[in-house]
């Protein structure tokens, strides 16, 4: 493609109202008035001549698209980008160019989150011929289920994008029934998802076959949220928000709720009680960090490198206690960590205490409870002083200990106006369990659409 100026692209996802928008609404409002005169029949019209309300639906006409206006059809797809789409349609490369760069100022028109094979529709008047393409006066697509944009082309060439978000209603849905092969097969049959199973399975730790599919007749229960449009149509599956399980070895029920206060949703019992925190971030109690999770500059090599954990700065000879209950799944050297050990936990955990001094005469695949002392503080491998190197992983991958969301054990009890409103919640969980309610959650930001731009 040729190199053309860039012309500027505005963006406005607020509600400043397009011009001929503007004069829409005013058009209206006149009408409004005028319909209001024949009844009320006012001796002077208090704001507006008969003549300036006639000029204003004069002005409203002005901006209905006229006869020549055209429309195509085109498809985006994975080989065929939005600007090219637009020039098989028949625009000029330049208004092509400046109608996709305004629409991808939006955030949402990047082919990752375009949906394969998103229509897009181009608007020409086809009484302005520009060369041998068509003058593109407005081109509109809708890149997900919830948007719909609309750039239309400005007085100055420029496009003016309006993001028309579509009016989502959240409403609940009940999946429940009984693992015949295992729990994903049996909660997508029920209308449920894949990612709702491994969500319930974290809910249910203590069961550690549930995460592999669980056992043919354990029971399951829940109530998940579904976006729909205001016509009721299916748009996407939503967040678990009640699970309830009767299993062989472990049964229970958690309702999602998020606390005015400190606004961290998490699951809670019937109670209000959270589950109770299973690793604790400090296994040497709160001693100084010397160095944090994150990208950094090795002390010794000088690299950037990831550091996967948190040191704790401590002498030689402190005891170091393990984060949360589990199995010892390595203990031994290595050049780097030193004298380390590896537990694994549950919910696909593990925690690694590094450059130990000595262990605490314990042996691979022994049992630990939170708080058990299983080595001493020290330098082995490559430290460069005495300190406790602290990893959390979970399914594999570091993750940072500080930041690391866990549950609180919180009891919403200790705070009656937030046990109300957590109750008030659980019971309309508990309503949908035979029925279905619908909360209207979302509302539309914008800006009506207008086909005809500001020509001069
Ligand atoms: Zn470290």
């Amino acid at each position: 493609m040729k190199q053309h100026p860039q012309r500027p692209a505005r963006v406005d996802r607020s509600l400043r109202p397009h011009h001929a928008a503007e004069r829409t609404v005013v058009a209206l409002i006149v009408l409004g008035m005028l319909t209001l005169f024949i009844f009320v029949r006012p001796q002077q019209p208090a704001n507006m001549t008969g003549a300036e309300a006639a000029q204003a639906i004069l002005d409203f006409r002005d901006n209905m698209p006229d006869a020549s206006t055209a429309e195509r059809i085109g498809q985006v797809t994975s080989g065929a980008a939005a600007a090219d789409v637009l020039e098989v349609l028949g625009a000029n490369a330049t208004d092509a160019a400046a109608a996709v760069a305004a629409l991808r100022q939006t955030g949402l028109v990047d082919r990752k989150r375009m949906r394969p094979g998103t229509a897009l529709t181009a608007y020409f008047d086809e009484s302005r011929m520009e060369g041998e393409a068509s003058r593109l006066i407005a081109v509109s697509i809708k890149p997900n289920a919830k948007n719909t944009l609309l750039a239309t082309r400005q007085a100055d060439d420029s496009f003016f994008v309006s993001v028309l978000t579509a009016r989502l209603v959240t409403s609940h849905r009940r999946a429940a029934g009984m693992i015949d092969t295992d729990l994903q097969t049996a909660l997508v049959a029920a209308g449920g998802t894949p990612a709702h199973a491994a969500s319930f399975a974290a809910l249910f730790p203590d069961d550690a076959s549930l995460a592999e599919g669980g056992h043919r007749g354990e029971r399951f229960d829940t109530v998940f949220e579904v976006a729909e449009d205001e016509r009721g149509n299916f748009i996407e599956n939503g967040e678990l928000v009640f699970a309830a399980f009767n299993g062989v070895t472990s049964r229970g029920s958690w309702y999602r709720y998020t606390p005015g206060d400190t606004g961290r949703t998490e699951f809670f019992d019937a109670n209000g009680v959270a589950a109770q925190p299973f690793l604790t971030r400090f296994p040497i109690g709160r001693a100084p960090i010397n160095s944090g999770f994150g990208q950094r500059y090795h002390p010794l090599t000088g690299q950037l490198h990831l550091h996967t954990g948190i040191d704790f700065r401590a002498p030689a000879g402190t005891p170091i206690q393990v984060a949360g209950d589990g199995t010892i799944a390595f203990m031994g050297f290595s050049e780097g960590y030193g004298r380390h050990i590896r537990v694994r936990h549950k919910r696909g955990y593990e925690t690694l205490y590094a450059h130990m001094s000595s262990f605490a005469g314990l042996a691979k695949g022994e049992a630990v409870n939170t708080g058990d002392v299983i080595g001493y503080v020290g330098d082995s491998g490559s430290a460069t002083g005495e300190h406790l190197h602290f990893e959390i992983r979970r399914d594999g991958r570091w993750v940072n200990p500080m930041t690391l969301e866990l549950p609180s054990g919180r009891n919403l009890a200790s705070d009656p106006a937030e046990l109300a409103a957590f109750m008030k919640q659980k019971a309309e969980i508990d309503a949908l369990r035979g029925a279905t309610i619908a909360t209207e959650v979302a509302t539309a930001v914008t800006v009506l659409p207008v086909m005809q731009p500001n020509s001069p």
